[in-house]
């Protein structure tokens, strides 16, 4: 089973994730947490992301399908995968869609989470998260005051590409960029629209509802 969960930055795509690569029994492929370990690593390859990652701009096409192309050969991901923040252009979408049709494959899902733009704003530019572990909080709800993560006691830090200015600029990439895609598998007939500006079990459940048809 090949699903992508679709939609802007902030829409809770990684939250959902988890819970729906967990339902699939499929494993989850986010390309920006590779990303941002490959920063974190000093890689060759995060060097050269790292520039694009900081203006909110698209890591370019050739970077992100050799180390998808790469995942998807691994063992752990013949019966399937759970794409979250890919494909993310045209392009991107045409060379999963070409690669696995030269395996007899194709994408059964796109689950698309929509969600004002505003209210992305709110949410990214107050998230904070945990250098060590990766929780995830929010200045409105639940960061502690101390600025240390109650999982672990790491530093908790706001993302670079969190700053407004650079979630204003991802939200021009999406739209330019990323949201065509949709029109793309639209075409496909594999689009699944889910109400993503809710409280996240209810998202949860209508990804579910979404997935089994119901
Ligand atoms: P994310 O955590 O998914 O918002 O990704 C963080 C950043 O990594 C993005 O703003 C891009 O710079 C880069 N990135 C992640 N996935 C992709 C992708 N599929 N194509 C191009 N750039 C990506």
């Amino acid at each position: 089973m090949i699903a992508v969960l679709f939609g802007p930055p902030g829409a809770g795509k990684g939250t959902q994730a988890v819970a729906l690569a967990e339902l699939l029994g499929v494993p989850h492929v986010a390309t920006g947490d590779i990303f941002r370990r490959h920063l974190k690593g000093g890689t060759a390859l995060g060097q050269r992301a790292r520039a694009y990652m900081d203006a909110g701009q698209l890591v370019p096409v050739e970077l992100v399908w050799d180390l998808v192309a790469a995942r998807l050969e691994e063992p752990d991901c013949l019966a399937g995968v759970l794409f979250d923040g890919f494909p993310r252009s045209i392009r991107q979408a045409e060379l999963l869609v070409e690669w696995l049709g030269q395996r007899g494959r194709t994408v059964a899902h796109v689950i698309s989470l929509e969600l004002a733009d505003e209210v992305i704003v709110r949410r990214l530019a107050g998230r904070r998260v945990c250098l060590t572990c990766g929780a995830s909080y929010h200045v409105d709800v639940n960061a502690p005051a101390d600025g240390r993560c109650l999982a672990c006691g790491g530093e908790i830090v706001q993302r670079e590409d969190d700053r407004e200015d650079v979630v204003r600029a991802r939200l021009l990439t999406y739209h330019r960029e990323t949201a065509p895609v949709l029109a793309y598998f639209s075409a496909l007939g594999v689009v699944r629209p889910v109400d993503g500006d809710r409280p996240i079990q209810e998202v949860t459940l209508a990804i579910r509802a979404a997935v089994s048809g119901s």
